[in-house]
Protein backbone atom coordinates (compact mmCIF):
# COMPACT_ATOMS: atom_id res chain seq x y z
CA UNK A 1 0.00 0.00 0.00
CA UNK A 2 1.41 3.15 -1.09
CA UNK A 3 -0.01 6.12 1.22
CA UNK A 4 1.23 9.68 0.40
CA UNK A 5 2.47 10.06 3.97
CA UNK A 6 5.79 10.51 2.75
CA UNK A 7 5.18 14.33 2.52
CA UNK A 8 8.26 15.66 4.30
CA UNK A 9 6.83 16.76 7.84
CA UNK A 10 9.39 19.50 9.10
CA UNK A 11 11.41 21.07 7.27
CA UNK A 12 15.43 19.86 8.40
CA UNK A 13 14.18 16.43 7.49
CA UNK A 14 12.52 17.47 3.82
CA UNK A 15 12.73 15.23 0.61
CA UNK A 16 9.88 15.43 -1.68
CA UNK A 17 10.73 14.09 -4.76
CA UNK A 18 8.57 14.36 -7.65
CA UNK A 19 8.30 12.50 -11.02
CA UNK A 20 10.07 14.90 -12.68
CA UNK A 21 13.10 14.36 -10.58
CA UNK A 22 12.70 10.21 -11.70
CA UNK A 23 12.26 11.52 -15.13
CA UNK A 24 15.50 13.26 -14.51
CA UNK A 25 17.21 10.00 -13.23
CA UNK A 26 16.28 8.68 -16.42
CA UNK A 27 16.88 10.99 -18.96
CA UNK A 28 20.46 11.34 -20.60
CA UNK A 29 20.45 13.59 -24.18
CA UNK A 30 22.41 13.10 -26.55
CA UNK A 31 25.20 15.66 -25.44
CA UNK A 32 25.69 13.57 -22.60
CA UNK A 33 23.65 16.07 -20.07
CA UNK A 34 21.46 14.74 -17.74
CA UNK A 35 21.89 11.93 -14.45
CA UNK A 36 25.67 11.87 -14.54
CA UNK A 37 26.10 8.13 -14.92
CA UNK A 38 29.16 8.08 -17.06
CA UNK A 39 30.76 10.34 -14.65
CA UNK A 40 32.12 8.84 -11.35
CA UNK A 41 30.40 8.42 -7.98
CA UNK A 42 30.68 12.01 -6.65
CA UNK A 43 28.70 13.47 -9.69
CA UNK A 44 26.38 11.07 -9.03
CA UNK A 45 26.65 12.20 -5.09
CA UNK A 46 26.00 15.78 -6.18
CA UNK A 47 23.04 14.98 -7.93
CA UNK A 48 21.34 13.03 -5.22
CA UNK A 49 22.25 16.04 -2.93
CA UNK A 50 20.95 18.27 -5.03
CA UNK A 51 17.70 16.48 -5.86
CA UNK A 52 17.61 16.10 -1.68
CA UNK A 53 17.39 12.61 -1.57
CA UNK A 54 20.92 11.89 0.19
CA UNK A 55 21.43 14.17 3.25
CA UNK A 56 24.89 15.82 2.54
CA UNK A 57 26.31 14.08 6.05
CA UNK A 58 25.82 10.35 4.08
CA UNK A 59 26.73 11.57 0.68
CA UNK A 60 30.18 12.39 3.05
CA UNK A 61 30.18 9.26 4.54
CA UNK A 62 30.42 7.15 0.87
CA UNK A 63 32.75 9.67 -0.36
CA UNK A 64 35.23 9.11 2.34
CA UNK A 65 34.55 4.81 2.19
CA UNK A 66 35.42 5.35 -1.44
CA UNK A 67 38.76 7.28 -1.30
CA UNK A 68 39.77 4.62 0.88
CA UNK A 69 38.19 1.31 -1.05
CA UNK A 70 37.79 2.86 -4.73
CA UNK A 71 35.81 -0.72 -5.30
CA UNK A 72 33.42 0.53 -3.22
CA UNK A 73 32.72 3.52 -5.65
CA UNK A 74 32.34 0.70 -8.55
CA UNK A 75 29.96 -1.18 -6.70
CA UNK A 76 27.95 1.84 -5.88
CA UNK A 77 28.14 3.24 -9.24
CA UNK A 78 27.22 0.09 -10.24
CA UNK A 79 23.82 -0.52 -8.18
CA UNK A 80 23.00 2.91 -9.26
CA UNK A 81 22.94 2.63 -12.95
CA UNK A 82 21.57 -1.04 -12.36
CA UNK A 83 18.58 0.44 -10.84
CA UNK A 84 18.42 3.17 -13.37
CA UNK A 85 18.11 0.58 -16.16
CA UNK A 86 15.50 -0.91 -14.29
CA UNK A 87 12.92 1.78 -13.90
CA UNK A 88 13.85 2.98 -17.02
CA UNK A 89 12.63 -0.48 -18.60
CA UNK A 90 9.87 -0.23 -16.55
CA UNK A 91 8.87 3.51 -17.14
CA UNK A 92 9.20 2.28 -20.81
CA UNK A 93 7.07 -0.93 -20.38
CA UNK A 94 4.29 1.82 -19.06
CA UNK A 95 4.63 4.05 -22.23
CA UNK A 96 4.52 0.89 -24.32
CA UNK A 97 1.81 -0.65 -22.52
CA UNK A 98 3.92 -3.86 -22.63
CA UNK A 99 5.29 -6.35 -20.07
CA UNK A 100 8.60 -5.29 -18.49
CA UNK A 101 11.57 -7.61 -19.96
CA UNK A 102 12.68 -10.27 -16.77
CA UNK A 103 14.23 -9.28 -13.88
CA UNK A 104 13.65 -5.32 -14.07
CA UNK A 105 10.23 -5.73 -11.57
CA UNK A 106 12.48 -7.37 -9.33
CA UNK A 107 15.30 -4.93 -8.77
CA UNK A 108 12.78 -1.97 -8.55
CA UNK A 109 10.66 -4.16 -6.26
CA UNK A 110 14.37 -4.88 -4.24
CA UNK A 111 15.09 -0.82 -4.26
CA UNK A 112 11.66 0.09 -2.93
CA UNK A 113 12.10 -2.29 0.07
CA UNK A 114 14.96 -0.08 1.06
CA UNK A 115 12.70 3.24 1.30
CA UNK A 116 12.40 5.07 4.70
CA UNK A 117 10.68 3.60 7.31
CA UNK A 118 7.76 6.34 8.93
CA UNK A 119 7.44 6.58 12.95
CA UNK A 120 5.51 8.59 14.87
CA UNK A 121 7.90 10.75 17.61
CA UNK A 122 6.92 12.85 20.49
CA UNK A 123 6.98 16.73 19.86
CA UNK A 124 6.40 20.05 21.63
CA UNK A 125 2.53 20.31 20.54
CA UNK A 126 1.86 16.59 20.53
CA UNK A 127 2.97 13.68 18.31
CA UNK A 128 4.76 14.29 14.91
CA UNK A 129 5.79 11.88 11.74
CA UNK A 130 9.03 11.31 11.18
CA UNK A 131 10.72 8.58 8.90
CA UNK A 132 14.17 6.55 9.90
CA UNK A 133 16.32 5.54 7.33
CA UNK A 134 17.28 1.50 7.16
CA UNK A 135 19.13 0.84 4.38
CA UNK A 136 22.20 2.34 3.15
CA UNK A 137 21.99 6.15 2.03
CA UNK A 138 22.10 5.44 -1.36
CA UNK A 139 19.35 2.24 -1.72
CA UNK A 140 17.72 4.89 0.32
CA UNK A 141 18.44 7.58 -2.60
CA UNK A 142 16.93 4.50 -5.30
CA UNK A 143 14.21 4.10 -3.45
CA UNK A 144 13.15 7.26 -2.92
CA UNK A 145 13.76 8.20 -6.98
CA UNK A 146 11.51 5.00 -7.33
CA UNK A 147 8.11 6.36 -5.36
CA UNK A 148 6.89 8.77 -8.12
CA UNK A 149 6.69 6.47 -10.75
CA UNK A 150 4.58 3.97 -8.29
CA UNK A 151 2.46 6.45 -7.02
CA UNK A 152 1.68 7.60 -10.58
CA UNK A 153 0.64 4.02 -11.31
CA UNK A 154 -1.11 3.31 -8.30
CA UNK A 155 -3.32 6.76 -7.99
CA UNK A 156 -2.00 9.22 -11.16
CA UNK A 157 -2.27 8.88 -14.80
CA UNK A 158 0.47 6.35 -15.64
CA UNK A 159 -0.92 6.62 -19.80
CA UNK A 160 0.81 10.14 -19.45
CA UNK A 161 3.92 8.51 -19.31
CA UNK A 162 5.31 8.41 -22.72
CA UNK A 163 8.91 7.85 -24.33
CA UNK A 164 9.58 10.52 -26.82
CA UNK A 165 9.22 9.29 -30.52
CA UNK A 166 12.30 10.38 -32.03
CA UNK A 167 14.75 7.49 -31.63
CA UNK A 168 17.60 9.29 -31.42
CA UNK A 169 16.14 10.99 -27.58
CA UNK A 170 14.12 8.59 -26.63
CA UNK A 171 13.34 10.47 -23.46
CA UNK A 172 10.65 9.66 -20.53
CA UNK A 173 8.45 12.61 -20.47
CA UNK A 174 5.35 13.39 -18.79
CA UNK A 175 2.65 14.34 -21.39
CA UNK A 176 0.98 17.35 -19.97
CA UNK A 177 -1.43 18.34 -23.62
CA UNK A 178 -4.96 19.05 -22.88
CA UNK A 179 -5.35 15.39 -25.20
CA UNK A 180 -2.61 13.28 -24.12
CA UNK A 181 -1.67 12.47 -27.65
CA UNK A 182 1.93 14.67 -27.53
CA UNK A 183 4.17 12.29 -29.01
CA UNK A 184 7.74 13.75 -28.32
CA UNK A 185 8.91 15.43 -25.07
CA UNK A 186 9.82 18.68 -26.20
CA UNK A 187 7.49 20.14 -29.46
CA UNK A 188 10.74 23.13 -29.56
CA UNK A 189 13.11 20.06 -30.38
CA UNK A 190 12.04 16.83 -31.20
CA UNK A 191 8.68 17.83 -32.37
CA UNK A 192 9.76 20.33 -34.61
CA UNK A 193 12.52 17.80 -36.04
CA UNK A 194 10.17 15.71 -36.98
CA UNK A 195 7.82 18.41 -38.74
CA UNK A 196 10.67 19.19 -40.78
CA UNK A 197 11.94 15.77 -41.57
CA UNK A 198 7.98 15.57 -43.00
CA UNK A 199 7.68 18.93 -44.89
CA UNK A 200 10.97 17.89 -46.36
CA UNK A 201 9.73 14.34 -47.40
CA UNK A 202 6.24 16.02 -48.42
CA UNK A 203 8.16 18.39 -50.64
CA UNK A 204 10.38 15.95 -52.37
CA UNK A 205 7.42 13.87 -52.94
CA UNK A 206 5.41 16.34 -54.56
CA UNK A 207 7.98 17.24 -57.05
CA UNK A 208 8.69 14.65 -57.96
CA UNK A 209 12.28 14.43 -56.74
CA UNK A 210 14.36 11.70 -55.38
CA UNK A 211 11.00 8.57 -54.92
CA UNK A 212 13.76 6.69 -54.27
CA UNK A 213 14.03 7.63 -50.57
CA UNK A 214 11.92 5.86 -47.90
CA UNK A 215 10.83 8.99 -46.89
CA UNK A 216 9.58 10.42 -50.40
CA UNK A 217 7.96 6.72 -51.05
CA UNK A 218 4.45 7.52 -51.78
CA UNK A 219 2.15 5.91 -48.98
CA UNK A 220 1.24 2.23 -49.48
ZN1 LIG B 1 12.71 14.05 -27.50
Amino acid sequence: MFTNVLAPIDQGHAHDVTLDDTFDFLNIDGAGKGFPIDLDLDAVLDWFVDRAVIHREGADRLRGQAAIKPKLAARDLTRVSTLRGALREVACSIAEQRGPSPGALDTVNRALHARQVIELVPSSDGISVDHRHVGDPIDDALARLADPLVRELTSGHPERIKICDDNTCRFVFYDTSRTGRRRWCDMATCGNRAKAARHRARAKYSTGGDAQTPEAAPPA
